[in-house]
Parts: structure tokens; sequence; C-alpha cells
């Protein structure tokens, strides 16, 4: 006989509340390591973090769990609305988790604890020959994973690619990138080719207790609300919510570089912004927090570039970095630090590259994974392939794999087909942007010296939906029109070209 539909969920929600606990028991010990933890604390902690998870994992993949879930995704007709999208989300990744031989896991799991450290290390001696073995492993393994997880609509480096943007592929992402090549690599060159302004004031010393009270200040102006979350210092910058009601983010200060803390506040509080204003009662389902990667990089790029480097923002704003550093600042314009805070340069790290430049250091990190996932590069010849592509998009020479493809943490953590994100997400804050520009006047709103008016419209077409819908969705509901990069290059354009005449 049946079971009524009402015992299941009922039964369902108990188990995903105490996957919830065991979760957030984790998170809080995560955040802990990350911000405060003494380091000796660490070695019983991993102890404690392996026994938990193990816990966790056993218990999401126990017969009784997945019994349960396919009995509801059989049911899913019987579910109301929310709970059907929840329940087909889980079994999703589910069945994702059950196709890979636990064997196989854990030797992956255990490849994957060791090759950080041994990528660390091969940056730190610039020893690309050190990482090499172990990248080839990771590889493997992804090429492996890649047959498990193909579908008849899914296969080779989309699979990678849709487990970090939902429904986007390699067709679609090559017309992205190949729009962006034919614009912008010309337009980064006449823009570098001009003679480099230098702004003196930015190499001064700056007090660290001045730079996180501005930060405080940012925090205001941003409308965080300091009840449903905090902040503190961490070695990189990052933000991690839980709930819409406990929401982190972290900054790191340093003393001669006041613009990495300015800017990684109202990044990060861009990424802060989405979780906090998702609609609280998706708290417990699985689809609160934001709906993919790219869609949560549009937000903190939202704000940091359109908002954060905007003559509107610092119009207002800027009288207070002003007081707070008066030695350093007092005979500096508004004007002279917005062209200051936007320079242009071609440069070798990506984290450190400025807006107009920054995707075509995701397009060098892009071809090479779709290179190597169709098995037409070896990792022998990654870092001259790396340093013929740098030279071609960003007319730069490489000097050292350390400073070359050795510069990212992503793939010694077996992260292939996340990169393309950050360009699709400065993208998409672009196309956001017009639609927003359409319902109201952006840079009037600013000079009201808060966000109101922007986090309520974002709050409204994109922040409260959580991940009930896919970024595709959302960005075809908020800006009446599906994915168009051009929306980007035109930002890009109009921007730098009036910043640069
Ligand atoms: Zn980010």
């Amino acid at each position: 006989m049946k079971r009524p539909i009402s015992e299941l969920i009922k039964n369902y929600q108990d188990k995903m509340q105490f996957a919830r606990a065991f979760r957030y028991a984790l998170w809080m010990i995560g955040w802990d390591t990350e911000t405060e933890a003494p380091r000796g604390a660490l070695e019983e902690r991993s102890i404690h973090v392996g026994t938990l998870s193990r816990e966790l994992h056993n218990f999401s993949t126990s017969q009784e769990m997945i019994d349960l879930v396919q009995e509801l995704f059989d049911r899913k007709d019987e579910l109301d609305s929310l709970m059907h999208t929840e329940i087909k989300k889980t079994h999703k990744y589910l069945m994702r988790q059950l196709k890979v031989p636990v064997d196989e896991y854990v030797e992956y799991q255990m490849l994957l604890s060791k090759t950080q450290t041994i990528w660390a290390d091969a940056k730190n001696n610039n020893d690309y020959n050190a990482f090499k073995p172990y990248l080839e492993k990771i590889i493997f393994f992804k090429q492996k994973m890649m047959s498990y997880w193909q579908t008849d609509t899914l296969q080779g480096y989309d699979v990678l690619l849709d487990q970090f943007e939902e429904g986007m592929t390699s067709t679609e992402y090559d017309e992205f990138f190949v729009a962006l090549k034919k614009d912008l690599v010309p337009f980064v060159k006449g823009i570098t080719s001009l003679p480099k302004q230098e702004f003196s004031f930015l190499n001064q010393s700056y007090d660290i207790d001045k730079q996180k009270a501005f930060s405080h200040y940012i925090m205001d102006v941003l409308m965080f609300d300091r009840t449903r979350g905090l902040m503190k210092e961490s070695e990189h910058p990052y933000t991690s919510g839980m709930t819409s009601q406990d929401v982190r983010w972290t900054n790191h200060f340093h003393e001669k570089l006041i613009t990495s803390s300015i800017f990684s506040a109202i990044h990060e509080l861009g990424h802060a912004t989405y979780e906090q204003q998702c609609n609280p009662d998706l708290d417990k389902t699985n689809l609160g927090g934001g709906t993919s990667m790219a869609m949560h990089e549009s937000q903190s790029r939202f704000y940091e570039n359109i908002v954060g480097r905007s003559f509107a923002f610092w119009n207002v704003h800027f009288p207070k970095v002003q007081a707070l550093f008066p030695s350093q600042l007092k005979d500096v314009t508004v004007e002279e630090w917005v062209k200051a805070v936007n320079q242009v340069e071609n440069s070798l790290i990506r984290t450190e590259a400025d807006e107009l430049t920054y995707p075509l250091h995701i397009m060098v990190r892009y071809d090479i994974e779709r290179a190597i996932m169709k098995q037409e590069l070896t990792v022998e010849e990654l870092p001259q392939e790396w340093n013929r592509l740098m030279k071609a998009y960003l007319d730069i020479d490489v000097p050292s794999d350390r400073e070359g493809i050795l510069q990212d943490v992503h793939w010694s953590s077996g992260m292939f087909g996340y990169f393309p994100t950050y360009a699709l997400g400065s993208a998409y804050a672009a196309q956001i942007y017009y639609a927003m520009k359409r319902d109201f006047d952006v840079e009037d709103s600013l000079a009201s010296g808060n966000t109101q008016a922007i986090n309520e419209w974002l709050k409204q077409k994109i922040h409260w939906h959580g991940s009930t819908k896919t970024a595709k969705q959302l960005l075809l509901e908020a800006t009446n029109e599906p994915f168009n990069p051009q929306y980007y290059i035109e930002y890009l354009k109009t921007k730098y070209q009036s910043i640069y005449r």
C-alpha cells in the first residue's frame, strides 16, 4: 500500500533537518578555522571534521535516504511547487553522487587532500614539474567522472560546466568568448598603449584601524543588516551564508594597499546582500542562497564595479575616505580618485586584474580547460600554451610559471569548469544594470548616500527567489531578455572610453 505523501514529506524534512545540523556544525568550524582558530587547534579539529563529514556522507547516501528520495521523486506530481523543485534538486545531486563508485570517490578525495599543499609548494618554488604528475591524476579522475555523469544531452567538458552553472554549455560559452575576443582584445590594446598615469597617493601607508572603520562605514552604505551577519578578518576575503539569517564575510587589510580592502568590502557585501535578501521561507529547504556561481558573482561585481567604481558613488563617499586619511588624500580630487581606481593595465595575475582586462584572463583559462578535456592538450604542454595565450590576449610575456600556469588554486582542488563563471557573472551584471536603468535613475539614487533603491530592485528581481529558479530563468525574467553578451561589451566600452577619452 502506498504511504500518504504527507508522511513521506515529514520524514524527508526531519532527515534534512538532521543533515542541516551537521552542515551547520561543519560550516561553523570552517568559519572559525578561516578567521580565529589558533594554529594549535587545527590538528585535532581535522579529526572532528573527518568524523562529522563521514557521518553526514553515510547518512545522505544511506539506502533509506535513497529510497525515500526516489519515492518522492516518482510521486513529484503530488507535491506543491516548492517541494517539487526541492525534490528534483535533491534527486539530481543524489543520483550524481551514486554514479561514482565509492572506492573511486574516496581515492579522489584522498588525492585532493594532498594536492592543494603540493600545488602551494610548487607555486612558491616556481616548480611546475613538482605539480605536474598530480595535476595529471586530477585530470584523469575528472575525465572518469565526466563519463559517469554524462547524459544524452550533456557530454564532455559540458558535464563539468553544468555543475557550476546549470544549463551553460561550451557552445554558449564559445559564443560569449568569441564576442569578447573580437571586441575587447583590440579595445584593450588601444587603451594599454596609452602612456600610463601615476597615482602616487595609492602607494602610501594607510592606517589599518582606519581602513577597518571605512569597511564598517561601507557596510552601512550598502545597508548590510548587522543583526543577521558580521565581518571578521581572514587571509583572503570571502563570504559565507548558511541561511538568510546568518551571513558572514571577511576582509583583509594591507597597510600599503588601501584599495584592496575597500573594493574587497564592496565585492563581498554584494555576495552578502544576495544571501541576506533571500526569502527566509527558503532557509529550511535546499533552495535558499544564490542560484549559481555566475549569478552570485554578478551580484558582487555589480556592487564592486558598477556601483563601487562609479563617479556617482565616490562623489558622495570620497569625502569620508579623505576625512579618515587627510595627510594622504587632502590634495586628491574625486575625479583623480575615480580615475585611479579604474586604471587599466596588462597584468600577469588574474586576482589583481582590473575590470576591463579581467575577462581576458578568464579566456586563457577557458581555452586551456576545454582543450584539456577534449584531450587536445597534455599537462606537459600547459605552461607553453598558457604563455602563448597571455601574449595573444593580453600582449604580455610571462616570466615564470609562478606568475603563469601555477597562479590559481582551482585546478589543484579539481575545480575544472569554474573559471568561466567569473566572466559570465560580470556579463550578467552588465545586462542587469541596463535593465535596472530602464526602471529608475541609478546614478541619481546613489546621490542619496546609500544603495536602498538598488538593493530593493535586486531583491525583487533576483535575491528573493534564492535558487528556486536557474540563473538563465532569473536573468530572462529580470531583464526581459535571454543572456546577451553585447550589454557587457557596450558597458565596458562606454565606461572606459569616457575614462580614457
Ligand atoms: Zn566573488
